[in-house]
């Protein structure tokens, strides 16, 4: 891994990969056990997802349609990035990286992680650094100030959640969808 902390970033300049205004593609990341499968699921259930598509979302892609200020958008999540793939071959329009609050070992690996976003990536896409296991609090070993800094070393958009207990969840695709639409267009309120 690149050393840490900041490196100067290579400018971007695509455009989102699916061409498509509203269907997104989310790249979920994070070491192992953080909870980035549950965190996925819970998405596929939240509130906001749009009732009809809902129904028949596809259960493997992991697609679903938010509906948010009238609007809707397809968010394609992708549950971690397979060993053969390289993180600058993976154009997301969203990247979500987990860590684990009782973890501390998962927070030097998220900090890497950004790292190598923010070198292979840029900082036009959005990234989200995301402190799940929030309901383990008398195991905690990172603290949110700690984070809170590190996202901001890495222009990213911090908070904290418990996929176990759906806390803070559905706040995260709903944060995350407006991220996405904001880094499109930043001059809509
Ligand atoms: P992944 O390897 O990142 O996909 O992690 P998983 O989603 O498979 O979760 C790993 C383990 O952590 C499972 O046993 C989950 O039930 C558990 N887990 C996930 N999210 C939370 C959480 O918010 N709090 C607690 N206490 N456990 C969680
Ligand atoms: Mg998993």
């Amino acid at each position: 891994t690149r050393s840490f902390p900041l490196m100067t970033p290579r400018v971007t300049t695509q455009t989102s990969q699916s061409g498509n205004a509203s269907y997104f593609k989310v790249l979920v990341l994070g070491a192992t056990g953080v909870g980035k499968s549950s965190i996925t699921q819970q998405f596929m259930t939240s509130e906001y997802v749009a009732f009809d598509n809902s129904m028949d979302r596809d259960e493997e892609e992991n697609t679903v349609s938010v509906l948010l200020n009238g609007e809707e958008s397809t968010l394609e999540c992708t549950d971690g990035l397979d060993p053969e793939y390289d993180l600058e071959d993976f154009r997301a329009d969203a990247y979500i990286v987990v860590f684990s609050i009782a973890h501390r070992d998962t927070f030097v690996a998220a900090t890497n992680i950004l790292n190598e976003l923010l070198y292979d990536i840029g900082t036009d896409r959005t990234t989200i650094l995301v402190g799940n296991k929030a309901d383990l609090v008398r195991k905690r070993k990172v603290t949110t100030e700690e984070a809170l800094d590190v996202a901001l070393q890495y222009d990213a958009k911090y908070t904290e959640t418990s996929a176990a207990l759906n806390h803070h969840v559905d706040e995260l695709l709903v944060g995350m969808l407006s991220q996405i639409r904001f880094k499109l267009n930043p001059t809509l309120p």
